[in-house]
C-alpha cells in the first residue's frame, strides 16, 4: 500500500501513527496516511512561530516572496495530471474535473504573488506639530488553515495564497477524508524554496488535530472551510488563543427561475450547478425556486438530462458523475431523502444506487419535487446530487423563499429581465449571485457567505487583508 507523509518544518516524515485511506470507487483502503496529532501540531506551529521571525523569511521582500508563488504555480501546473489523479483516487472526484481545477489553481498563486509586493501602508497627514504618522501593514503570524475533503487542493490555495503573499506562516490541515494530493503537494512547496517552516502540511482528525491546532496559543488566524457544526467547535476553540477567523461554511444554495428564462441554457446551467463534483460542493444549486407556468417543461428536460448523465468509474475520461467521496456521506443523503418522502415530497428521478454500481459510494443524480417550504431536503444541506424543487407564484414570493434559510453562500438568478435581475440581486441573501449562468470562479472575485454560510470572504484583493495587520507609527520630527 502507498504511504504518503507529512511536512513538518520543511521535512518530509512518516506517521508515528497512520490511517487507512478508502478508494471510494472500490471501497478498498488503497494508502496509508500520517495520523497527525497534537504533538506533530505543536511541532509543526512552533516551526511556523520561529520561521516567522527568521531573516530567511523576514528578510525576503514582498517583490521575492510573490517569486515564489509564481514558482510554485508553475510547479503546481506540470503536476496537474499526476495531482489530478491523486485527487480522484483518494476522493472520487472524477478526472475530467480534477484535471481542469487543479490548472486553474495555479492562477491563485500568481494572482496573489503578483499583489504580494502592491500592499502599500499609509502617510497621514497628522493633526500634531512636529510629527509625522504612517500606518505600516504587517503580517500577522501563524496562520491554521483546515480544509474539507472536497477540492482540497483549491480550499488550500485560498488560504496558502494570500497567507504567503502577506508574510505569514502556515500550518495546514488537510480533511482525513481523501488528503492524497495536499500531501502531494507538499514536494511542491518545498521545491518552490520556501525556508523550513513556513509551510507545513499534514492531516489527522477533527477532534484532536484539528483541535490542537485552533486551539495553539501561538496560532493569529484561523482560515477554515468545512461544515457549521465543526465551525462552531473552532470558534469555542479559538476563545483560547482570540485569533482572527474566517469560516467558509455549507450553504443550500437557490437557484430561481422566472418564466422569461432561456430553458437550454437554464437547464445547461441548473445540471451542472447540481451535479458538478457528485453535488459535493458547497455552492450546489440545491433548491431549484421556479416559476409554476414554467415549472412542467423545466423538470421534464431536467429529469431527462439527469437520467442520461454518464456515470462511471471516476478515473474515466468520459465518466461525467463518479462516486460520493465516503458511505457516510452517502448514508447522510440516504436518510434526508426518505425524511423528505415522508414528510410530503415527490420523487421524480433517482433515488437509488444505480443499477451495474453497488460496489463503491455511489448514488443517482436525484430531482425531488416539494409543495411545502418546510421539506427537510429544502432546509438540510444533503452536500450530494440531490436537487430539490419548489414552485414560486411571483417575484415577491421567489425572494422570499430563496431567502428562507439561515445559510446564504450563493445563488442564480434567470431572466432575460435585466431590471428584475438587478432587482432581485439586491434582495438576495447570499454572497455570491451568479445571473444566467451558474458555479462560475476567479481569484479576483471575493467568496464567502451570509448566515450560516461563515465569516470574512476568501478570493479578491482584499483577501489578502486578512492576513494583514496595521501598526500606526508615530514619530516626533
Ligand atoms: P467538516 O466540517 O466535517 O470537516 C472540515 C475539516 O474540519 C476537516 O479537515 C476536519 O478534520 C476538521 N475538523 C473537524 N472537527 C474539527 C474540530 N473540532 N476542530 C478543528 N477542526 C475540525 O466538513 P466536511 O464534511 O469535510 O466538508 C463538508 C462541509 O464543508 C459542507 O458543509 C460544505 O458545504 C462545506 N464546504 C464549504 C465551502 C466554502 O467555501 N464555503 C467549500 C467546500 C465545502
Amino acid at each position: 500500500m502507498r504511504e504518503f507523509e507529512q511536512y513538518i518544518d520543511g521535512r518530509f516524515e512518516k506517521g508515528q501513527a497512520t490511517f487507512e485511506s478508502i478508494d471510494p470507487a472500490t471501497q478498498k483502503p488503497w494508502a496509508l496516511m500520517p495520523r497527525a496529532g497534537a504533538q506533530d501540531v505543536d511541532r509543526a506551529v512552533r516551526a511556523a512561530w520561529r520561521a516567522f521571525a527568521d531573516p530567511q523569511w523576514t528578510g525576503l521582500t514582498a517583490t521575492q516572496r510573490g517569486k515564489l508563488l509564481f514558482r510554485l504555480a508553475d510547479l503546481l501546473e506540470q503536476a496537474v495530471p499526476d495531482l489530478a489523479e491523486l485527487e480522484t483516487r483518494d476522493t472520487g472526484k472524477i478526472i475530467r474535473e480534477t484535471r481542469a481545477q487543479i490548472a486553474y489553481i495555479a492562477e491563485y498563486y500568481r494572482y496573489y504573488g503578483g499583489l504580494a509586493d502592491k500592499m502599500d501602508g499609509r502617510y497621514v497627514a497628522i493633526d500634531k506639530a512636529d510629527t509625522e504618522a504612517y500606518q505600516q501593514r504587517e503580517p500577522i503570524g501563524v496562520v491554521a488553515a483546515i480544509v474539507p475533503w472536497n477540492s482540497q487542493l483549491f480550499l488550500a490555495a485560498v488560504k496558502l495564497a494570500p497567507a504567503l503573499a502577506a508574510g505569514c506562516t502556515v500550518v495546514l490541515k488537510a480533511s482525513e477524508d481523501g488528503p492524497a494530493p495536499l500531501l502531494a503537494f507538499a514536494r511542491f512547496v518545498h521545491e518552490a524554496g520556501f525556508p523550513p517552516g513556513v509551510v507545513s502540511i499534514l492531516t489527522g482528525f477533527g477532534e484532536d488535530c484539528g483541535k490542537a491546532l485552533t486551539s495553539h496559543p501561538l496560532v493569529s488566524r484561523i482560515a477554515f472551510t468545512g461544515g457549521p457544526e465543526t465551525a462552531r467547535h473552532i470558534v469555542r476553540n479559538s476563545a483560547d488563543n482570540l485569533a482572527y477567523l474566517t469560516l467558509e461554511l455549507g450553504g443550500k444554495s437557490p437557484v430561481v427561475v422566472f418564466p422569461d428564462a432561456d430553458l437550454d441554457s437554464t437547464v445547461n446551467a441548473i445540471i451542472s450547478g447540481i451535479f458538478a463534483a457528485t453535488g459535493q460542493s458547497c455552492v450546489a444549486g440545491s433548491r431549484l425556486l421556479a416559476h409554476r407556468d414554467i415549472l412542467p417543461a423545466l423538470l421534464d428536460r431536467l429529469s431527462e438530462r439527469a437520467k442520461t448523465i454518464r456515470i462511471g468509474p471516476p478515473d474515466v475520461m468520459q465518466t461525467e458523475f463518479g462516486p460520493l467521496a465516503t458511505d457516510r456521506q452517502r448514508r447522510h443523503i440516504v436518510d434526508l431523502i426518505a425524511r423528505s418522502l415522508a414528510a410530503g415530497a415527490t420523487l421524480v428521478t433517482g433515488g437509488q444506487v444505480p443499477p451495474g454500481f453497488e460496489t463503491g459510494f455511489y448514488f443517482e443524480p436525484t430531482i425531488l419535487l416539494c409543495d411545502d417550504p418546510q421539506t427537510p431536503c429544502l432546509r438540510e444541506e444533503f452536500f450530494g446530487p440531490v436537487l430539490s424543487v419548489l414552485p414560486f407564484e411571483d417575484e415577491a414570493d421567489a425572494i422570499a423563499n430563496a431567502n428562507d434559510t439561515p445559510f446564504g453562500l450563493a445563488s442564480g438568478l434567470f431572466t432575460r429581465d435585466l431590471a428584475r435581475a438587478k432587482r432581485v440581486t439586491a434582495r438576495l441573501r447570499a454572497g455570491i449571485v451568479w445571473v444566467n449562468t451558474y458555479r462560475m470562479i476567479s481569484p479576483l472575485m471575493p467568496f464567502g457567505g451570509f448566515g450560516l454560510s461563515g465569516l470574512g470572504r476568501e478570493g479578491g484583493s482584499e483577501a489578502i487583508l486578512d492576513y494583514m495587520r496595521t501598526k500606526s507609527v508615530w514619530v516626533r520630527t
